[in-house]
């Protein structure tokens, strides 16, 4: 049986010529961003077919700016660097930074990325949740141009993605949307372990009314990708936010049937689900206020 054993480093030195290079070597590499998942995959079998390894570190495309609509997170950014943005700690995308921050172990915040989190398509990960609550936008490059990617469509089953071989993931975009507020929550079988499930909501209040104009609510670990809790939402928007309706939001059923993992079954996760839906909600709408 083929092992893991790569026989080329490539290191490219700007965007250009990465993508040069993922066109010219395509299926047979892989990108490397932090190393974690990817060192992870290779004692498991899950990369004998791959020859060649793309470190981006050299693109300089470790970054968090806002302008006035959206929050820009260049690919390489580190889970701590995004802890540690002043861009994100006030405002509508705060559910990043706080997801980030509690993420453990500390040396996967230091060295594991927000593109090697995305473009794992591993859905237990805590950044795809928050992603797809957030509205947020992948931007890619290849030799053939740039794609700008929706998360509601980006992850589309267990390890994939609408990344194809060549394309390089170059930018996350976050919209900033006013009175909005946003959350994570993880529950995990200790502090430092993975998902059991995990789950981040973004309320919008309207200026007026002040009742809920726009609700997006996210489930990692429950189905091959991160997925929307569409009636939680459904109930939420042209609410005005009280614990009653929020209880009644993350207590209506799921359009799905959260799968079981080595550590939690599908009806146990059915019993959580709710719990850390209102969690998420009351938090996301407290800050939303
Ligand atoms: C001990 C341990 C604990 C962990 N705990 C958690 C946790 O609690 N929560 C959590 O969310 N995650 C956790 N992780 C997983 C961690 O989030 C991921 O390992 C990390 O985000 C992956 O980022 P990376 O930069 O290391 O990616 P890499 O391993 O470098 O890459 C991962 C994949 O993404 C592809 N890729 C990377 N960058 C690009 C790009 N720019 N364009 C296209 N494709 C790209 C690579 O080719 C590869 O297929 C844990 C991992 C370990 C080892």
């Amino acid at each position: 049986m083929a092992r893991f054993k790569p026989s080329v480093l490539e290191k490219p030195s700007s965007v250009e010529e990465a993508l040069a290079l993922l066109k010219k070597w395509s299926t047979s590499a892989r990108i490397v961003a932090g190393n974690t998942t990817l060192h992870e995959l290779s004692g498991q079998g899950g990369l004998d077919d791959v020859n060649v390894l793309i470190d981006i570190a050299g693109l300089g495309l470790s970054y968090v700016t806002e302008d006035e609509q959206t929050v820009h997170v260049g690919a390489m950014t580190t889970f701590s660097k995004i802890a540690k943005s002043k861009a994100l700690e006030a405002g509508s995308s705060y559910a990043l930074k706080e997801a980030s921050e509690k993420l453990k172990p500390i040396q996967i915040r230091n060295m594991g990325t927000i593109d090697g989190s995305t473009a794992s398509g591993i859905p237990l990960y805590d950044l795809p949740a928050v992603l797809l609550a957030l509205d947020a936008k992948v931007i890619s490059k290849s030799v053939e141009g740039t794609k700008t990617i929706g998360m509601d469509d980006f992850f589309l089953a267990h390890f994939v993605t609408a990344l194809a071989p060549e394309d390089l993931l170059v930018e996350v975009q976050i919209p900033i949307k006013k009175r909005s507020g946003s959350s994570f929550v993880k529950l995990g079988r200790t502090s430092v372990d993975y998902a059991v499930v995990n789950a981040s909501a973004r309320v919008t209040l309207d200026d007026e009314s002040h009742k809920v104009s726009d609700a997006r609510i996210a489930l990692g670990a429950v189905a091959s990708t991160p997925i929307r809790h569409r009636l939680a939402e459904q109930r939420l928007i042209r609410a005005k936010i009280s614990e009653d309706v929020i209880a009644e939001a993350s207590s209506q059923p799921l359009d799905f049937d959260p799968s079981p993992s080595i550590h939690a079954s599908s009806e146990y996760k059915r019993i959580v689900i709710p719990v850390i839906v209102r969690d998420c909600i009351t938090a996301a709408a407290s800050r939303a206020r």
